[in-house]
């Protein structure tokens, strides 16, 4: 066990009640046009918490600020004591550009685990609504649903090879609708809101979790809400918002 090396990140995991480590790039490669995969090794079962939970990395700017961002654990592999996150890199940011510049055995600072959205447990079914920078958590999270169970994925892409798949307990029903963006702004709600329309939700008792861009995820749920969704069957998170980077504490600024 290596604790972080930044004094900050040990001060901030004091405060928040988690963890701050030192974990080494184990591998870093491309998984589609718009992700990277970045495995880490250290401690990595007590960082990564339950499904939909995240981490938050420290990374290094252009001008070598550091700055704290937060990535939503993919895997977690108990034997190897690694974790792997899924990296969009569909933007021009100081964490895309660093994440990708990786080499095994780097060294970053990691936070965690952090997130208070994890799977619904009574739900019959699962709905996962976001783009590709949410994959990593909602396939994450659809492994752990109890079988039998169901998992509806609408996730909008910027490629046709981003329409990743991955084996699911044969006894899960997965339905899962891609949508291509088209060139689409990323703040732009048309694509994911057709896709939803195309979708007739299933009668018993589910719930939504909506991950991506700020507005985007915002005019889901009021979609959801139009189709007679409950505040309490909707968990909402932003992950970014367009043309703002992401504040001191990894999130989107919530202000208009
Ligand atoms: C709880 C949580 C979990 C997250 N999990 C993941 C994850 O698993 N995978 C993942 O890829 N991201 C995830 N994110 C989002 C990620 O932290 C942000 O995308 C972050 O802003 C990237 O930092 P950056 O330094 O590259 O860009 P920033 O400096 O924050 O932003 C630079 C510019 O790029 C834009 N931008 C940022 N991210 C995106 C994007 N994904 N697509 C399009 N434009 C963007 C911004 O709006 C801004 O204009 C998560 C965020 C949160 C809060």
């Amino acid at each position: 066990m290596q604790l972080a090396q930044n004094p900050n990140s040990l001060d901030l995991a004091a405060r928040l009640g988690v963890l701050a480590r030192s974990c080494s790039v184990v591998t870093q490669r491309r998984v589609s046009p718009s992700l990277i995969e970045v495995v880490l090794g250290g401690d990595a079962v007590a960082l990564a918490g339950v499904p939909g939970n995240d981490v938050m990395v420290l990374v290094e700017g252009a001008r070598g600020e550091r700055l704290r961002r937060r990535y939503s654990v993919r895997d977690v592999d108990v034997d190897n004591d690694t974790l792997t996150l899924w990296i969009s890199t569909t933007h021009d940011g100081p964490a895309a550009r660093f994440l990708t510049a990786l080499a095994a055995d780097d060294v970053l600072d990691v936070v965690g685990p952090r997130g208070k959205i994890p799977l619904d447990p009574v739900a019959d079914w699962h709905l996962f609504v976001g783009d590709v920078s949410a994959l990593g958590a909602f396939y994450r999270m659809a492994e752990a649903i109890e079988t039998p169970g169901r998992a509806i994925f609408i996730v909008e892409i910027d490629d046709g090879a981003d329409a990743l798949t991955t084996p699911f307990d044969d006894a899960l029903g997965v339905t899962a609708i891609f949508v291509d963006r088209h060139g689409r702004a990323h703040d732009d709600p048309a694509g994911l809101l057709s896709g939803l329309a195309a979708f007739t939700l299933p009668p018993d008792e589910g719930h939504a979790y909506l991950f991506g861009e700020f507005h985007v995820s915002r005019a889901v749920r009021l979609a959801l809400q139009d189709r007679g969704l409950r505040t309490d069957q909707i968990s909402l998170k932003a992950f970014y918002r367009l043309g703002r980077a992401n504040g001191a504490n990894g999130e989107p600024e919530k202000e208009s």
